[in-house]
């Protein structure tokens, strides 16, 4: 039995589907598949990701669903292969019928540059894009059509656009395993799907996002922190354990939208890029990313680097030993020191990698200051978006009220509070035979 938000959105997704989509019989063919994908939180490691390095993400109980139908027109076995997509998605459903039609002709598929108006489409069709070369015949033709539906606040460092990725390449992958044409895979579906989904966001959605969001989305485990070595891809499990005297997770939205600050992402990646080289120009040739540089290293080239850059590989090579010690201070349950962490994790991304903003750093040193918070940072890439906060169970209420009341008394705006626990990645939910229009 699906947990209640779950099951709605399924509900969602389904309607959307058979009253927008199902009656285009070209590409309505059952059975339809319905799958999830969770939005995350990051307990510590930010930054970390496009540097080799480690973090140490959940999953959180918002996700996007999906449901939809694919199969395929076999070809004359010559001539291009044609994808025809028919998808919409709740979301961004202003008018009523916003039903999104692209024709992708596999052999002219060509991204979005800069001049390219936005699309939510793109999220879905550079992940779709991913899974060409798994498709079996010259000339034949892909007929999807696809509905979402989610809760995962857009915009918000909570990585909705992560979860549409991922939703969309775990359905893609029930329509493959179902058409018995196999995913090239050398196993590990999870990882690969994650490295398909960054290239997705990276090359169509023009982001140039680390790996993080969409390995946690695809591969979470409930009621665990995924601790992700971005230099091998290796996961490992760390469960946060679920005893007596567990903190909350509690996730605070300032509502201030990262989009804005765009640029500031990608300058960061090319500052610490600068930092590798100027270190291998001192020459420390060990060093080939942030990853293998300790603090000697960035006073060594301190100098060099200039004050902006040595800031900037000084946060990544702290923040990369506070996840290794968090693992071991989380395995042991010893949240006084997770906490410590996290405080000091929003010090280096607000003083040394300036990441943070104003309203950011007021959610978290208020939470810093009411009683039984273990600690609290911003989450996500920065410029807005959400803290987490660790807090006593029975401190919960105390602490949303802290949050709420000193952000309406400074900005008079609202910040969204809730409790979360590290969830579930992507997972197939059902498969629909009764997928008939209304
Ligand atoms: P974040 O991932 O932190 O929420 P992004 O700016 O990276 O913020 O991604 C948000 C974008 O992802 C939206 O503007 C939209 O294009 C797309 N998106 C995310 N979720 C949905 C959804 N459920 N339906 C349609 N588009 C979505
Ligand atoms: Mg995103």
């Amino acid at each position: 039995k699906l947990p209640t938000n779950v099951s709605k959105l399924v509900d969602e997704a389904k309607n959307l589907y058979k009253s927008k989509l199902a009656y285009l019989a070209e590409t309505h063919k059952p059975p339809a598949f319905i799958v999830c994908a969770p939005g995350r939180v990051n307990l510590i490691g930010e930054h970390t990701d496009y540097n080799d390095g480690y973090c140490l993400p959940m999953a959180i109980d918002y996700q996007v669903v999906a449901y939809g139908t694919g199969f395929v027109h076999t070809g004359k076995g010559s001539g291009p292969t044609t994808i025809r997509l028919r998808m919409i998605s709740s979301q961004k459903n202003d008018g009523d019928d916003l039903v999104e039609e692209r024709k992708l002709a596999v052999n002219a598929l060509t991204p979005p540059d800069e001049t390219t108006p936005k699309s939510w489409t793109n999220y879905v069709v550079g992940t779709i894009v991913q899974y060409v070369p798994d498709l079996p015949h010259e000339g034949c033709t892909l007929d999807l059509a696809i509905s979402f539906a989610s809760d995962v606040p857009i915009g918000a460092g909570l990585s909705s656009s992560a979860a549409l990725e991922t939703a969309t390449a775990t359905l893609l992958e029930c329509f493959m395993h179902d058409m018995a044409f196999s995913a090239t895979s050398s196993g590990d579906i999870k990882r690969e799907r994650a490295i398909r989904c960054q290239k997705a966001e990276n090359e169509w959605a023009l982001s140039p996002c680390g790996i993080m969001d969409q390995y946690v989305s695809s591969a979470a485990e409930k009621n665990n922190c995924m601790l992700l070595d971005c230099q091998s891809l290796e996961i490992t499990q760390i469960p946060f354990k679920q005893a007596e005297d567990t903190p909350a997770i509690v996730v605070a939205n300032s509502n201030v939208a990262h989009e804005i600050a765009d640029g500031e992402y990608g300058k960061r990646r090319r500052e610490c890029a600068d930092a590798v080289s100027t270190m291998q120009n001192i020459p420390l040739y060990h060093v080939l990313s942030l990853r293998d540089a300790n603090l000697q290293d960035c006073e060594d080239a301190r100098e060099k680097m200039g004050d902006i850059i040595y800031r900037r590989a000084k946060h990544v090579v702290t923040e990369n030993k506070r996840v290794l010690e968090c693992k071991t201070a989380l395995k042991m349950g010893l949240w006084d020191r997770v906490g410590a962490l996290m405080n000091d994790s929003h010090a280096s991304l607000k003083d040394d990698f300036d990441v943070s903003c104003e309203e950011v750093d007021l959610l978290v040193e208020t939470a810093q200051k009411v009683e039984g918070v273990y600690g609290s940072r911003i989450t996500g890439g920065g410029f807005g978006g959400c803290t987490i906060t660790l807090v006593k169970k029975d401190k919960v209420e105390e602490l949303t009220e802290a949050l709420k009341g000193a952000y309406k008394a400074k900005y008079d705006k609202e910040c969204d509070v809730f409790v979360t626990t590290a969830s579930a990645g992507a997972r197939v939910l059902a498969v629909d035979v009764d997928c008939k229009p209304h």
